[in-house]
């Protein structure tokens, strides 16, 4: 089968696989503030020198990106920054009252939204409530922070630096002025080129630039200029994501524009890979799935060790069995169960100034989605996974193994006693790949898809 009619056979709708089992499929949709901090506290007891990873979800936007599939807030009205801060404070300490005082973080991470739609004294005062520092050793803790190069300034970088940040991503997309035009966000290379080069002497280690492919009235000519323009600019880590066109998930904010605007199968892969191709032809290691990083960047080093790690952030160098998520919307996952904050403003601010956390839905692992949550994890981290001898779900084993047979035809895959590698072949499939090992796809009746398309 050639490049064109595997890219026709795959794709499909898909999870993107942050986590096992998907959201979709999460089965407690009324979880209580005491099941999960049972759940918290019962997971801490069996992985006690566990370290764990916060992700803060600052969910306000100044205007509204047309492709977006982020819970967010449009607004001009800054004095939303100051009762949102407080809210993420006081979940923090309802957090702390109920969790082992003892706990490290070694990551945080800040997300959106637009993180840089926050004052930086807003910013830090958030970093300190949580962090109980002024400061942190960048070595003992990976801070890191999205940013929107039009709301990003100087005293942002510096002061997100001077606490101990020494990693940024830029929101780039695509540099093409139809496409910015089409997707609602302006942003010329100068601007990306002042903001980039803030960073880097202000002492930023570690820069990506996030862009899309897929995004409506995307040419192969255009995106070739933006791949040009990034290597220019030469950011450690780039995300390369595709588009998710999922309109009947997120609603209006996906319909300012017609799918036959957006680049369809082969011709959204040739963007890919044209991208591909470029990265590495210029130094750049391809990791896991969508990302690209200079072999000296800690992500790559991460992935050649066999050290990487994935979580609702992405892929991350630590390997922290727990994260919290904090503000609205955002995801806490404790390893042997998932939960989700309320997904509007009002509810989230109502329910913690309540005095209580604002989990609404979640879920919790039984031994089995606990077996296939790891081999799913490996295969996104590692390209590979091999069958525990010891699992009492042998029977699980040979189901996944007969899944597994038309992509093994295919040559994306191989499986040699108990290991499945994914082939070079198959690496972009690897989403297709996972599908195999989730059980909740293949018992899934529901006729409407779930996810966007794998390709
Ligand atoms: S893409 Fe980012 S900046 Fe644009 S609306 Fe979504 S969250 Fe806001």
């Amino acid at each position: 089968m050639n490049a064109k009619q595997l890219i026709q056979k795959y794709n499909v709708p898909g999870p993107r696989y942050t986590s096992y089992p998907t959201v979709p499929f999460w089965k407690k949709n009324e979880l209580n503030e005491r099941d999960w901090l049972n759940e918290l506290n019962q997971s801490f007891k069996r992985y006690p020198k566990a370290n764990i990873g916060v992700y803060i979800h600052l969910p306000f936007c100044e205007s509204l990106c047309t492709f977006c599939g982020c819970h967010k807030r449009i607004t001009k009205n800054h004095q939303v920054e100051t009762p949102y801060i407080d809210t993420v404070l006081k979940e923090w300490e309802l957090y702390r009252k109920n969790l082992p005082q003892d706990i490290q973080i070694t990551e945080l991470h800040f997300g959106g939204g637009t993180p840089t739609f926050f004052h930086p004294t807003e910013l830090v005062r958030l970093l300190k409530g949580i962090l109980g520092v002024n400061q942190i050793d960048p070595s003992q803790c990976d801070l890191s922070f999205e940013a929107h190069p039009n709301s990003t300034s100087e005293l942002h970088l510096q002061k997100l630096h001077d606490f101990g940040f020494r990693r940024v991503s830029f929101g780039i997309q695509d540099y093409d002025p139809i496409v910015q035009k089409a997707i609602h966000r302006i942003q010329t290379f100068e601007e990306i080129l002042h903001v980039h080069e803030l960073a880097e002497k202000i002492g930023y280690t570690s820069i990506n630039h996030d862009l899309v492919y897929g995004l409506p009235h995307q040419t192969l000519g255009g995106f070739e200029r933006t791949i040009d323009y990034t290597i220019q600019l030469k950011p450690e880590r780039i995300a390369l994501y595709g588009y998710a066109h999922v309109p009947w998930i997120k609603g209006t904010g996906q319909r300012g524009y017609d799918e036959k605007d957006l680049p369809q199968d082969s011709e959204k892969r040739a963007l890919y890979e044209m991208a591909c191709e470029k990265l590495i032809a210029q130094g750049y290691i391809a990791i896991g799935m969508d990302h690209f990083a200079l072999p000296t960047d800690k992500l790559a080093r991460a992935f050649s060790e066999k050290r990487l790690h994935r979580n609702f952030m992405g892929y991350t160098t630590q390997t922290t069995k727990f994260l919290l998520g904090l503000g609205m919307s955002a995801i806490s996952d404790s390893w042997s169960g998932f939960a989700q904050n309320e997904k509007t403003l009002e509810s989230y601010q109502d329910q913690i100034n309540r005095g209580e956390l604002a989990v609404f839905r979640g879920h919790l692992l039984d031994e089995l989605e606990l077996e296939i949550r790891s081999y799913i994890l490996s295969l996104m981290c590692h390209f590979e996974t091999t069958f525990q001898a010891d699992s009492r779900f042998k029977e699980t084993h040979d189901f996944i193994k007969e899944k597994l047979v038309p992509l093994i035809a295919d040559g994306l895959v191989r499986i040699d006693d108990s290991t499945v590698s994914v082939t070079e072949i198959g690496y972009p499939f690897v989403r297709n790949i996972c599908m195999a090992f989730d059980l909740d796809l293949h018992h899934y009746q529901g006729g409407k898809p779930l996810f966007s398309a794998t390709i």
